[in-house]
């Protein structure tokens, strides 16, 4: 199946070729110009990879970013801004993008970076679903997670935080970001239920014999990792 991206922008002149240049890498490419519109699209299908303008009619790019992390997207999201003092304030503040780009960009740029994206947070689930009959699999439009054909029943916290890790399997995630986009942006006090989401999310996981680690890395945060790469060290 066809890998999809989601283009959220406003001005014609910058999506059509952007579209087409996609369209043309074979990916399967839909086209939004609003806020309202991408979240609506992302509710349903879920994409791959978003290209995301911050100018948008109705609301702030950044808002659209924050509210698809809050509804569980884990796909890639990539932000596109012509400012870039604005650019400097999306790369302080965590809103869970994976990348920026600033405009004007080239498209080969572009396709470079997309391909980036879909290397870094996709393939790795069905690669893993494929070689190991216990490796995780995420169907985050249904917010189900299978260890091969089972499902393993998680909590809504505990799915997010999973989510969000496997979004960025293989890297640590800060024990702030799963915070903020799990529990409150503006979550200021005690991270034990971090911690207890994490024991829990944890037990289900083994109990069904799935061989993925939530490894905790002292000081800083989680990181999802395959378990093969403990006992092959
Ligand atoms: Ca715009």
């Amino acid at each position: 199946m066809a890998q999809r991206v989601l283009v959220v922008e406003d001005e014609e002149d910058i999506a059509f070729p952007l579209v087409r240049t996609l369209e043309r890498e074979g990916y399967d490419v839909s086209w939004v110009d609003s806020g309202e519109r991408a979240l609506a699209d992302l509710n349903g299908v879920a994409a791959d990879v978003v290209i995301l303008d911050l100018g948008l009619p109705d609301m702030d790019g950044l808002e659209v970013c924050r509210r698809a992390r809050e509804s569980g997207f884990g796909g890639a999201i990539m932000i596109c801004t012509t400012r870039a003092a604005e650019l400097d304030r999306v790369v302080g503040l965590d809103y869970g993008a994976d990348d920026y780009l600033a405009k004007p960009f080239g498209l080969a740029e572009l396709q470079a970076r997309v391909r980036a994206l879909l290397r870094r947070t996709n393939t790795g689930f069905a690669q893993v679903a494929a070689e190991d009959p216990n490796g995780l699999r995420i169907d985050v439009a249904a917010r189900r997670v299978y260890a091969g054909q089972q499902e393993v029943p998680l909590t809504g916290k505990e799915f997010e935080v999973l989510n969000i890790l496997a979004s960025h399997r293989d890297k640590v995630v800060s024990r702030g970001r799963l915070m903020a986009d799990v529990w409150d942006e503006n979550w200021y006090g005690s991270t034990k239920t971090l911690d207890v989401t994490i024991g829990r999310l944890r037990q289900k996981l083994e109990s069904v014999g799935v061989t993925d680690k939530v490894v905790a890395v002292r000081g800083v945060g989680f990181r999802l990792e395959a378990g093969q790469v403990e006992a092959g060290a």
